[in-house]
């Protein structure tokens, strides 16, 4: 049996030219991209009448995924789709992205093939070109670096929730984090129908793209995408904002696989638990019907789980109703990447 090249064994070029192949022309450029891999730059020209956005998410080794856990194919498609999921959260519309390795060398050559697969399924559909990148050599853990163009117009920010707006939030929240849990202690899952689901909602998450663009467009008035666990990324919204939310956290939408795998923390999950990847949007109370309609013509739902007050003075800026119905101050930092 010969052994699978590894990246030390075809070198820089070598993998470069192995990437390369697997990506069709169709993946290299599109209707704006006009000059991709192979140049000193990647070109392209933005839609006129938009606005570019950039965003950059990198994901470490160790940190933000296993090895053990995920397949390379999926890895592709989370590095991918959790800068997507920026771009959306943003109402923008995604052009182009750039991937940087970082590797040790001691890669399968096959493995990092399958990388690129997963990014160019997930980037197709939604005409991202892959324009460029960089391999850099580490000594270890590896790192995946991607850099994602978009562009739009109007654009979401997270500053603009008002007084009276509803909070709502798309999709289902907890299913990522009960799947992580299942890979941290596969007992718990064991036999369950439904352990794949939520194991693949951690592993390939769902960019809202076409959500992003219907809440641009109908009426939100602030947006972010839920990475850090709602009790976690909705703070910032509220403070980029200067208001206060109220949060009923009865209304939360909750997929029935979580609940049951998870009887006693699935609320905790859905609330703390990160990498959804769904949209918390901030909505005026007339546009939310229609709001809600156009949501649903691109196949998403919208969940009204609270709604924007004014900054209280003196006191949490996030309320919270428990199941019991008891409302209560909600203390800050419920995620802190250095904590
Ligand atoms: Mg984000």
């Amino acid at each position: 049996m010969t052994a699978l090249p590894r990246i030390r064994d075809v070198g820089e070029f070598g993998l470069i030219a192995a990437l390369n192949s697997v990506l069709p022309h169709s993946a290299r450029v599109n209707g704006r991209v006009t000059l991709g891999i192979g140049d000193d730059a990647a070109i392209w020209a933005p839609t006129s009448g938009t606005t570019s956005v950039i965003t950059t998410d990198t994901l470490i080794e160790g940190r933000h995924f296993r090895l053990d856990w995920t397949d390379w194919r999926s890895l592709g498609h989370k590095m991918l789709a959790v800068n997507l999921s920026d771009i959306a959260s943003m109402g923008a519309m995604p052009v182009l992205a750039t991937i940087t390795l970082g590797l040790t060398g001691d890669e399968h050559v096959a493995d990092l093939e399958e990388l690129y697969r997963g990014a160019v399924a997930l980037a197709e559909p939604h005409d991202v070109a892959i324009a460029g990148g960089d391999v850099v050599r580490t000594t270890g853990p590896i790192v995946l670096s991607v850099t994602v163009v978009g562009e739009g117009e109007p654009l979401l920010r997270r500053d603009g929730a008002q007084p009276g707006d509803r909070l709502v939030v798309s999709g289902t929240l907890g299913a990522s984090a009960a799947g992580l849990r299942l890979l941290e202690t596969p007992d718990i899952g064991q036999g369950a129908t439904t352990a794949d689901l939520l194991v693949g909602a951690h592993l390939r998450p769902n960019p809202r793209i076409a959500l992003g663009k219907v809440l641009a467009r109908y009426g939100a008035t602030a947006a972010m995408d839920l990475s850090d666990g709602l009790l976690g990324d909705l703070p910032k919204l509220l403070a980029a904002s200067g208001v206060g939310a109220r949060l009923d956290s009865r209304l939360v939408p909750v997929i029935p696989a979580v609940r049951a795998l998870f009887p006693i923390h699935w609320l905790e999950l859905a609330l703390r638990g990160g990498e959804d990847y769904e949209l918390l949007a901030t909505v005026r109370p007339d546009a939310l019907e229609e709001t809600q309609r156009e949501a649903a013509h691109v196949g998403a739902t919208l969940t009204e789980i609270g709604e924007i007050v004014a900054s209280p003075v003196g006191q949490s800026m996030l309320m919270i109703t428990d199941a019991e119905g008891v409302t209560k101050a909600v203390p800050e930092g419920a995620f802190d990447h250095f904590g």
